[in-house]
């Protein structure tokens, strides 16, 4: 009772702050707790770059909770806004709110475990339900999700409203591809079911939507059986050019003769081959990049990354159907580095990274990551202009290098793709470091991000972010090109006051002035001390 009392108390200050129309106890009743564990965790996100607390937060158990407080919202006469959380993997506040409620997504008790229709080869999960869970579950029954992200704790509402890329996206398509229908609660509060046939305009406006449509209750996600093992393979590169025809190649091939994933990554800094990922090289055997040709090229080495699933029943073939395609291929002959693991360990690679991160302190430090889609025609001005120019040989995490055919993306999505049947993710996924070296400091980092993107401008390159993050309407209508118009009816039409994941800064909630908004965001400063180079 004490405690009730102390959250009406609060509460009621929080009416007072914000102007809330709700009486404590409606407040009560829809659930939302202003306990200071859960406002602190739901004001920062793995970006640690700004840091903005909501006024509440909800952990719904139910699409009802959730479609209650959206109401509310929407029917208050004063207005607070409602920012679906998955696990809070942004790296710019896209999932804060500092005028109204964060639904706290995923996390125990919210919306039951993963239902999976084996004959049907799918399987409905909660929208705050994690990769890394939705795989478990299918396992169970020996299937799978096709397509994936790269590392497995983000909430499948988080990677939908962006798109869920990964080495599987060229054959596959994004993860938004892979989805056969939504349950979405909408900036009005209603609960609709969508698909393709059902709804379809809330369908395809939710996929890539930023969460700007709608809050993902249920996703029903396509399956295929599992494989058992993977067989992961790493070949090095110093000529860009190679490695890009070598990427692409491998793209365009279909059928069982092919690769079921394909990424890459850029090698500027010796440190990082030896650390990164570091199931491959091993520190008794450090590789050293000038022996592999890099003096010649500007220091730069490129890894493709590619693996074969297989059932331990054909494991006999596997060999021979590596050696075939690896054949095609014009890598540096000595620089093949192989390794075969379960499958579900393949796909959660990247946790153990985090897992030996986490144990240096090196996880929790500013993340000034920048997500880029690089048309294939501009991807070799690229090369030259960014990774043997602007970046110099530090880069302070990894760089991944990717391409993806454009078909296997649905164009009626609201995510933006740069217009040519083959682009690149570039990713520059940095940790900025407190160790007194300038080149790692959050300050050098952001600049060089913003060089990047000046560069890629006054080229006329065409670039789309990826997870994009801009400050303005303006530079939100440009990054849409000729889909603004329909992402902006489709907000009038869906959440028309405004009130969904403002923290994207696209929309103003107006029951705010624009230059209310603009100072929601109060930068933190970095705390952590981390002094040894990234591994990630
Ligand atoms: P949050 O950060 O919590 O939310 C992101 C946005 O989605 C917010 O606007 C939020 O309001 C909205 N949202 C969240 N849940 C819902 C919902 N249920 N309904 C509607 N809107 C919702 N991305 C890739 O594509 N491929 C990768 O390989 C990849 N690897 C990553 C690795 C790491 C270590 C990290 C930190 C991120 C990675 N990402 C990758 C990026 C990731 O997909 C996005 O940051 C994604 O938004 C994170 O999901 P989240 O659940 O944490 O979402």
């Amino acid at each position: 009772m004490a405690t009730k009392l102390l959250l009406t108390f609060a509460i009621c200050r929080l009416i007072v702050t914000v102007g809330l129309t709700l009486e404590p106890t409606e407040l009560l009743r829809l659930g939302l707790t202003v306990d200071p564990f859960d406002v602190e965790s739901a004001s920062v996100d793995f970006g640690l770059m700004t840091k903005v607390e909501p006024l509440a937060v909800l952990r719904p158990s139910s699409a009802k909770d959730v479609a209650q407080l959206v109401k509310a919202a929407y029917e208050s006469s004063h207005g607070f806004t409602v920012s679906a959380r998955g696990h809070g993997h942004s790296i710019n506040g896209q999932a804060q709110t500092g005028t109204g409620v964060v639904v706290q997504m995923s996390g125990v008790g919210s919306g039951g475990k993963p239902r999976v229709w084996g004959g049907d080869m799918y399987v409905d999960v909660w929208g705050g339900e994690l990769w890394i869970d939705v795989l478990k579950s299918c396992l169970a029954y020996g299937l799978a999700p096709k397509s994936w992200t790269d590392y497995l704790y983000l909430s499948v509402g988080g990677t939908l409203s962006n798109a869920g890329i990964s080495g599987q996206a060229f054959h596959h398509g994004p993860q938004i591809s892979n989805v056969h229908e939504l349950d979405v609660v909408t900036g009005k509060g209603e609960l609709m079911t969508c698909s393709k046939e059902q709804n379809p305009e809330l369908f395809h406006a939710v996929l890539g939507g930023l969460g700007q449509f709608g809050i993902i209750t249920r996703a029903r996600i396509s399956l295929e059986p599992a494989p058992q093992r993977v067989r992961w393979i790493r070949v090095l590169y110093s000529n860009f050019s190679a490695f890009t025809k070598d990427q692409e190649y491998l793209i365009s091939l279909h059928g069982n003769q092919k690769f079921d994933y394909v990424e890459g990554f850029v090698i500027v800094d010796e440190g990082l081959i030896n650390n990164w990922r570091s199931s491959f090289f091993s520190p008794r055997n450090p590789v050293k990049i000038s022996s592999l040709g890099s003096n010649n090229n500007g220091g730069v080495l490129y890894c493709l990354e590619i693996t074969k699933n297989y059932h331990e029943s054909t494991a006999e073939t596997i060999d021979q159907e590596i050696e075939a395609l690896l054949k095609k291929l014009n890598f540096i002959p000595t620089s093949v580095f192989t390794t075969d693991l379960p499958y579900v360990d393949f796909l959660d690679r990247v946790h153990k990274a985090e897992l030996k991160l986490r144990s240096k302190g090196m996880w929790e430090v500013p993340h000034p990551w920048l997500n880029l889609f690089v048309p294939k025609s501009k991807i070799a001005d690229f090369d030259r202009g960014v990774f043997k120019g602007i970046l110099g040989n530090k880069t302070s995490g990894p760089i991944l290098i990717y391409p993806m055919n454009k078909n296997k993306w649905d164009d009626k999505s609201s995510v933006v793709t740069p217009d040519e049947d083959v682009f690149y993710l570039v990713a520059f996924l940095r940790s900025a470091l407190d160790n007194g070296e300038e080149t790692q400091s959050l300050e050098y980092l952001t600049n060089q991000n913003r060089q990047i993107l000046k560069f890629c401008d006054e080229d006329g390159m065409k670039v789309k972010q990826y997870l994009p993050h801009y400050k303005t309407q303006s530079e939100w209508k440009e990054h849409y090109g000729s889909k603004w118009d329909r992402f902006q009816r489709m907000k009038m039409k869906f959440d028309p006051r405004h009130i969904l994941a403002s923290g994207q800064n696209i929309f103003t909630p107006t029951f705010l002035s624009s230059s209310n908004m603009m100072v929601m965001d109060i930068p933190i400063p970095i705390k952590q001390k981390a002094r040894e180079s990234i591994d990630f």
